[in-house]
């Protein structure tokens, strides 16, 4: 267990942790908790969100305290033994940050850059989106410092399953429910799955309801591995109007192509929207009469990135940033869009397929050139929400069709894009903020009915 503050990737000069334009803010608060007030940490960026959006809601002291730390962080290291022999001591994570709601709930990332203060951020950031989202969920997350790409499937699993075995006492189908987040899949778990079962000795009881994401073979959902990007869409589709863009006129760009990236793209454009531009850590390419969603994902599938894709042309990064287009959805990892990118994009809304792209600095300048933003807490809460109808399922013994899965995801999507309308036009604030504010008066009415023990 550990608080320590150090190694945030992506580092940016922002002044402030919290809205734009704002000084310091909840510096009492940080200090209290422990966290330092440095403005490049994601963990203290993402606490600064909240105590802002706490400020202008007059949230009550005692939860800004609560929520600016997790509840438990459980670090673990194991041997697993490669495929020529040798040992690896792998280190795992996992987050659970709050269950005043339900049961903790997130993802696993596997990267090899994962670390304490990510996965602290990422699991805050469930137990927002969660309750916005109107899931009986709190936040969770967690990882294995692993790069998939470099491992064998054969050694993926062994990873996998030893890190479930780490991790068997703290997870559990009412208590904390995994599900895949960057690097990690639907396999993986299924081994998890598997692995669970074997260790939990249920004794008859369906154990598959521990974790998400599954194959839909072995108790997974139909149109879970779309969820997030599904999620995107209904949220472009429900906020871009307002905003006076018609979905299905809209040109739009994308950073990172892997699930988020990808399904965003293909169900964007299923509503008519056009491909202009994408980037991912293999390259940037770019062709303004539209690139088609299904056919890169395929290419990327075979080769491993979007370099290479014969039908578009290779740009630069500041080619693709600058691409004049209606949307830009990043969707690749966290802290990527700071003040330069900020200053290059050419966009009229930033769809945020990905948790915590944008730094408050990149934010700040994305609002000084009036360019929206739909808050990631919003924006990919698809995915968490078709875990949430998995674990119903498993739980119930049954199987929904996908137009089940799909109304009832958009039920909750267009729900919480509703919420967050109300809390702007309320609060007359930004979206980022109006969407924090919509979470935390959730959590504020269960706390407020629970009360705090003893
Ligand atoms: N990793 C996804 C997220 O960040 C999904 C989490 C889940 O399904 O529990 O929202």
């Amino acid at each position: 267990m550990s608080t320590t503050m150090t190694g945030s990737k992506g580092k940016t000069k922002s002044a402030n942790n919290g809205a734009p334009g704002a000084p310091i803010v909840g510096g009492k608060i940080l200090a209290e908790v422990g966290l330092p007030p440095d403005p490049d940490n994601l963990y203290t960026q993402t606490v600064g969100t909240m105590l802002h959006a706490a400020e202008v809601m007059n949230l009550p002291d005692y939860l800004k305290l609560i929520l600016a730390q997790p509840k438990n962080e459980i670090m673990v290291h194991f041997p697993v033994k490669m495929d020529n022999g040798e040992f690896r001591l792998v280190k795992g994570y996992r987050v659970q940050h709050n269950n005043a709601l339900g049961p903790y709930k997130g993802g696993l990332r596997f990267h090899p850059d994962v670390h304490l203060d990510d996965v602290k951020s990422l699991a805050f950031l469930m137990t927002m989106k969660c309750s916005l989202v109107g899931v009986p969920y709190g936040g969770g997350k967690g990882g294995i410092k692993v790069d998939p790409r470099k491992h064998s499937k054969a050694e993926m699993e062994r990873i996998v399953r030893r890190f479930t075995s780490a991790i068997a006492h703290n997870i559990g189908p009412d208590y904390d429910i995994p599900a895949p987040d960057v690097g990690s899949n639907s396999q993986h778990m299924a081994w998890i799955a598997d692995t669970y079962a074997f260790l939990s000795e249920v004794g008859g009881r369906d154990a598959s309801a521990v974790i998400t994401g599954k194959p839909v073979e072995f108790g997974g959902s139909l149109g879970r591995e779309k969820a997030t990007g599904q999620g995107v869409v209904d949220t472009l589709v429900e906020m871009l109007p307002e905003l006076k863009l018609k979905p299905e006129k809209s040109t739009f760009s994308v950073l990172g192509f892997g699930n988020v990236g990808s399904w965003s793209g293909r169900i964007f454009q299923d509503k008519g929207a056009k491909m202009t531009a994408v980037a991912d850590h293999t390259g940037f390419i770019i062709n303004e009469k539209g690139i088609d969603a299904a056919d890169l994902a395929a290419h990327v599938n075979a080769k491993g990135g979007v370099a290479g894709y014969a039908k578009a042309s290779k740009c630069s990064k500041e080619d693709f940033y600058k691409t004049k287009v209606d949307v830009f959805i990043p969707a690749a990892l966290e802290q990527m869009i700071q003040e330069p990118e900020a200053e290059m994009v050419n966009c009229k809304v930033v769809a945020e397929g990905a948790n915590a792209p944008t730094t408050p600095g990149g934010e700040r300048v994305l609002q000084s050139r009036g360019i929206e933003v739909l808050p990631a807490i919003l924006c990919n809460a698809g995915g968490v929400t078709v875990s949430y109808f998995e674990w119903v399922q498993n739980k119930t013994f049954k199987s929904w069709d996908l137009a089940t899965v799909d109304r009832e995801l958009n039920k909750h999507m267009v729900q919480a894009a509703g919420k967050t309308r109300a809390a702007r036009k309320k609060y007359n604030c930004d979206l980022r903020t109006a969407s924090y504010i919509a979470a935390l008066e959730r959590l504020q009415h269960a706390y407020e009915v629970r009360g705090i023990f003893p």
